[in-house]
């Protein structure tokens, strides 16, 4: 029998680090994320946010360190290995097919949970015709829950920014993840577009689902996230709930001349 402290944590991040030639992106990264927690990662550009997610999904090898899933070390496992075992994410930049419709896109990402074959589904066999209904179904389900019931039959690159950044989250939550880690989800967003992004983050969470948020725009961050981990040069230079980041020295030092250092000003002054 696990302890409850064991079970609780879906992530641990430990000691993570990577090397690009003699760049260190990200260096001796620990962080958790619990279970149902909203967890942001915050920094300027170039900090390693995007290689922190890379290498927890598979994409990259650490140099050094290791993560943890459930109890379980991911580390050397594959993209496919770690997205069947309940991890997903979201792309910083979009990645959608310019020819199929948004139903056909949730639908494509099924494939990590569908149980049938490719010669069950040639031959239309019941089971296949069965579990192709409940992937409908599914489907719709997730559109729903990002608002794009209506959408359902447009080509993607037919919508707005925004909503191809909402398909992109119910293709990601079509793998049925425990942990869902979204790169810039508000990227190009409004401000009225963003307080229906937080909404659904908190649906996500309320489904029992973790969410890791990498993010700038500080509204998100600081309405959404139960704790904030803050990277600059690949370290972590602070860690905390909305309230012990909001006026960190060291936080606002690190965004200091960026494009953002106006946003964090202004979140200060709240
Ligand atoms: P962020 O997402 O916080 O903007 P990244 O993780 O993309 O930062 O990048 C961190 C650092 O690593 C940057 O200096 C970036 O130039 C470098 N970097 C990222 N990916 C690669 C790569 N594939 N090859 C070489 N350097 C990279
Ligand atoms: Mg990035």
């Amino acid at each position: 029998m696990k302890g409850r402290e064991a079970v609780e944590k879906v992530l641990q991040v430990e000691g993570l680090s990577k090397n690009f030639g003699g760049v260190r992106a990200v260096d001796n990264l620990s962080f958790d994320v619990e279970r149902g927690q909203i967890c942001a990662i915050i920094g300027p550009n170039g900090s390693g946010k995007t290689t922190c997610i890379n290498m927890i999904t598979g994409v990259l090898e650490p140099t050094s360190g290791r993560v943890m899933f459930m109890d379980h070390d991911i580390t050397p496992l594959s993209r496919p290995e770690i997205s069947k075992l309940g991890i997903t994410r979201t792309f910083q930049n979009l990645r959608l097919w310019n020819t199929l419709p948004v139903l056909d896109h949730v639908l494509a990402s099924r494939c990590c949970r569908t149980e049938a074959n490719f010669f069950s589904s040639v031959l239309g066999g019941k089971a296949a015709i069965e579990e192709e209904r409940k992937n409908r179904e599914f489907a719709r389900e997730l559109l729903n829950l990002v608002g794009l019931a209506d959408m359902e039959d447009v080509l993607a690159p037919s919508l707005p920014y925004g909503q191809r950044r909402l398909l992109e989250i119910a293709r990601a939550l079509a793998c049925e993840p425990v942990l869902l880690l979204l790169d810039e989800p508000a990227a190009g967003m409004s401000s009225a577009e963003i307080d229906d992004l937080i909404e659904l983050i908190f649906k996500i969470r309320d489904r029992g689902i973790s969410v890791v948020v990498i993010e700038h725009r500080m509204k998100l961050v600081m309405q959404a996230s139960d704790k904030i981990v803050v990277l600059n040069y690949g370290q972590k230079i602070a860690e905390g709930t909305a309230e012990e980041i909001r006026c960190n020295e060291q936080v606002i030092e690190a965004y200091l001349g960026t494009a953002y250092s106006k946003e964090i000003s202004e979140v200060c002054q709240q």
